[in-house]
């Protein structure tokens, strides 16, 4: 298992070892949230990210502005990064410019002073690249879909994940729409895994026309969800749970039981400014499971459930 699993929440968070430089800079003007406090809240979650950004190659949101300036989505080392970050190299390509990658809080930290605001992880850890332990149905509803929609797709994408033997976590993709998660024994590789999310999204969209969508053009979207599977293809990534959106508002992605999926909690509820305290008052992790629930993607079947 690549991914270090730290022990228990500590009471407080951990001492800083990388300077932050400009700890006042504003990154979310509208949400006051500064570097400083950003820096703040991934050493507080640090404990519950860290398995799923330690130990494969991070993409990244980089805003050096904050959220109203540039936004560069960047997957290779940049000038000056802090030592903490990891240069990692693709063994299938290691002649091209390595990826980034995080093994502590310092490194997070470093991500932090290089002003990434959003933390976009490989569904395959470092220590197999070909094998996905990580499979994300990301639904993007289209103009006017009702939130209500959102989410019984999202009960329907963990219906057929749970048909197929999988099991089936949410989380609030802190921008539109959620994302459902299924861990996965590292067996199958990224042609198949992308084979069977692909049939999962175009049955549904065969069997329900006027509500789902599996393929990109925007025309189609509108008044439908995509069903969108194409984070499940190798060097595809998607946000991590609990990481910040460089959005107005400051959101997070954040996981929830299904029980708590609602008209209440739309899929900007949680925010660097809230997110603590949600966190500090569950009595549960929603999540706590994930990693133990992990199942091999079924052989030769279809995402429908039908063939055996
Ligand atoms: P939403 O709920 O708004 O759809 P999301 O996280 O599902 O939020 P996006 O932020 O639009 O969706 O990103 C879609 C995916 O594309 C992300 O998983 C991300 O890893 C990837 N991505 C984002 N920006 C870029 C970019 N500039 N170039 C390549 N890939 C990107
Ligand atoms: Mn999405
Ligand atoms: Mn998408």
């Amino acid at each position: 298992e690549a991914a270090s699993q730290p022990a228990e929440t500590p009471k407080t968070p951990p001492k800083r070892r990388v300077r932050l430089t400009h700890p006042d800079r504003i990154y979310w003007p509208d949400a006051g949230v500064t570097k400083e406090g950003l820096a703040d809240y991934y050493a507080e979650v640090w404990p519950r990210i860290a398995p799923f950004i330690v130990g494969r190659p991070l993409a990244l949101v980089r805003c050096p502005e904050g959220i109203e300036g540039q936004h560069f989505f960047q997957k290779h080392p940049w000038k000056g990064a802090d030592k903490a970050l990891k240069e990692v190299h693709d063994p299938k390509a290691p002649d091209e410019p390595p990826y980034l990658a995080v093994e502590t809080l310092d490194g997070l930290m470093a991500l932090v002073q290089g002003a990434a605001l959003e933390i976009h992880p490989f569904g395959a850890p470092l220590s197999d690249w070909e094998r996905p332990d990580l499979l994300t149905m990301d639904l993007d509803p289209g103009e006017g879909v009702p939130w209500s929609a959102v989410i019984a797709a999202a009960h329907e994408v963990k219906a057929r994940l749970e048909t197929a033997g999988l099991a089936a976590f949410v989380k609030t993709s802190g921008g539109k729409g959620l994302h459902v998660c299924a861990p996965l024994k590292p067996r199958a590789d990224w042609t198949e895994l992308k084979a069977f999310t692909k049939a999962m999204a175009e049955t549904m969209a065969q069997e329900a026309p006027d509500t789902y969508v599996a393929t990109i053009t925007k025309a189609k979207r509108r008044g439908r969800i995509l069903v969108d599977y194409l984070r499940n293809q190798r060097g595809s990534t998607a946000v991590a749970p609990y990481s910040a959106r460089a959005r107005a508002g400051a959101p997070v992605s954040m996981p929830i039981a299904w029980e708590e999926l609602g008209e209440g909690m739309g899929p900007q509820h949680f925010t660097v400014l809230n997110a603590p305290a949600r966190l500090a008052n569950l009595s549960a992790d929603p999540w706590a499971d994930f990693r133990k629930a992990a199942a091999p993607l079924p052989a030769g079947r279809t995402a429908g459930g039908t063939a055996g």
